[in-house]
């Protein structure tokens, strides 16, 4: 199977969710010397590569943005996801970060190395925090005031440098919403390629504090309790709409 991205967009048949083939990738310039197997001993076969942003898709054949598709692909969307990351992974690692020499790919694993000063680049992955927080028999929904999709959702954020996640969640929840939570609980987590996120969910108790939101970050933030509308809220896939829907007041 051959992943073939432009941007955050991922080439498919232009009327169905078929990938393309050698003969469609070479069109393109992801011929076999451009395409990077997913895996070192890879017997399926799977081989990804991005391509330039001028690069029009060849005959019957059209870019489509790998977020929207996700869920269309199936068993193929975990595949797709590894394939988006290990993609980006070697386009920006073209060239030490040490001391700007061309990296080489080592046969042993998925890594680059630098021939001249040894350094070496693993895909990177970065894990982010979400955490949904309970009162009662309430949960705090909110809506993210960068995101182009306005859905209702638990709060989120990347866990910064030298902390742990439980860190990273009492920091983010204190200043997103102006909250102390207690009483965490590991919900579940989800690998995130938008480009390279680990997404680790938590729910969390309401300890103290009154809701006071940070505006460049979230745009809204509301209690719903029994009874209340519910919102629009993320997808089924998406970790996100998993931790709402297990915590949705009852009726
Ligand atoms: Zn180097």
């Amino acid at each position: 199977m051959n992943f073939i991205f432009r941007g955050d967009e991922i080439l498919l048949h232009e009327s169905s969710i078929d990938f393309p083939m050698a003969d469609a990738c070479a069109l393109i310039g992801a011929g076999a010397d451009a395409l990077q197997p997913l895996w070192v001993s890879d017997e399926a076969s799977h081989r990804t590569c991005h391509v330039a942003r001028d690069i029009e898709a060849p005959p019957g054949f059209a870019f489509r943005k790998l977020r929207a598709v996700l869920a269309e692909l199936g068993e193929y969307g975990a595949v797709a996801s590894r394939a988006f990351q290990v993609s980006e992974w070697v386009r920006t690692h073209r060239y030490c970060g040490v001391c700007a020499t061309p990296m080489r790919k080592s046969e042993k694993e998925l890594c680059f190395h630098c021939p001249a000063c040894g350094f070496s680049a693993y895909p990177r992955i970065s894990p982010a925090m979400m955490v949904l927080i309970k009162r009662g028999d309430q949960i705090l929904l909110a809506r993210h005031a960068t995101y182009a999709t306005a859905r209702y959702t638990a709060l989120a954020g990347f866990v910064e440098a030298g902390e742990s996640i439980e860190e990273a969640i009492h920091r983010e929840v204190l200043e997103e919403v102006g909250l102390r939570v207690k009483d965490l609980r590991y919900f579940g987590s989800q690998s995130w390629p938008f480009p390279h996120s680990l997404m680790i969910a938590y729910t969390a108790e309401y300890d103290s504090g009154d809701l006071k939101i940070q505006e460049d970050e979230i745009a809204e933030a509301r209690w719903l309790g029994p009874g209340d509308e519910v919102p629009d809220i993320p997808m089924l896939e998406s970790i996100a709409g998993r931790l709402v829907r297990a915590n949705l007041p009852s009726a």
